[in-house]
């Protein structure tokens, strides 16, 4: 059965392979962006800024309007600002935590009542492996994609009675603009400390939201799902 899915900044890298991913199923598919569009004509594209509660309210309604109530609810947008903990600001701690983690407070919460009403729901959070194992460098970023893990599983708790479930997907490294900016030194040792060698592509973390959001993963919720090569492990 096809679904509306909304997926937060599917304009690029993971997002966009999840959307597409969503899409090449048969899926309704929504995503947001902030001023670039839609880059794949099959994708319905809102702006939409993490950080601004009107924006998201007012991005949600769009996509109602269009394609239905927001069936599933792929949190994925993210941001880093990375640096060590004695020269991390304040601006740059919170401006973290605001995107990575009320953001997605923010479309979970704006995407419940619709969900409860349905009852039927799938919230999939975007977090990171060292959201649970930690980073030098990512005070922040850990911070906020280990709450993620705390959002879910209370969300999970909440509304299962609902048939409404909350799990989380934490991927290793993978092939995006947000790894790119590291250099190839650093890449070499990260892939070091990764079992199967390599990093992964967008489309094998888009295939595993997939799976959670659909007819094989019914009775999983406030699960905690590494796709990360084994990177995790004991985690
Ligand atoms: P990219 O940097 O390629 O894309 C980030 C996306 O988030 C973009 O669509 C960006 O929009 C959007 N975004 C950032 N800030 C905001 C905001 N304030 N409001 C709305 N949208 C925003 O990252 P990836 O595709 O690599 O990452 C996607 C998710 O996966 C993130 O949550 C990231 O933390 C997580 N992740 C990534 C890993 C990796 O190795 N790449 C590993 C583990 C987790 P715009 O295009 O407008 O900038």
């Amino acid at each position: 059965m096809a679904r509306t899915v909304l997926v937060t900044g599917g304009n690029r890298g993971i997002g966009l392979a999840i959307a597409q991913a969503f899409a090449k199923q048969g899926d309704r598919v929504a995503i947001t962006h902030r001023g670039t569009g839609a880059p794949d004509g099959d994708l319905f594209g809102v702006q939409c800024d993490m950080t601004d509660p009107a924006s998201i309210d007012a991005a949600f309604t769009e996509v109602e309007e269009k394609l239905g109530p927001v069936e599933v609810l792929v949190a994925n947008a993210g941001m880093t600002a990375d640096t060590l903990l004695l020269r991390m600001t304040d601006e740059q701690f919170t401006d973290v935590v605001e995107t990575n983690l009320t953001g997605a407070f923010r479309v979970a919460k704006r995407a419940t009542p619709k969900m409860v009403r349905a009852r039927w729901g799938r919230m999939i959070f975007i977090s990171s492996v060292v959201g649970l194992s930690g980073n030098p460098g990512q005070v922040n970023y850990a911070a906020s994609k280990a709450g993620l893990v705390g959002v879910a599983r209370s969300i999970a708790r909440e509304l299962a009675s609902r048939n409404i479930t909350a799990n989380v997907v934490a991927p290793g490294f993978i092939d995006t603009a947000m790894t790119d900016v590291l250099s190839d030194e650093r890449k070499a040792e990260i892939r070091k400390q990764i079992p199967l060698g390599r990093m992964a592509t967008p489309e094998e973390v888009a295939s595993v939201v997939t799976w959670l959001a659909g007819d094989g993963a019914v009775y999983v919720t406030g699960a905690v799902i590494p796709v990360d090569g084994g990177m995790g492990m004991g985690h």
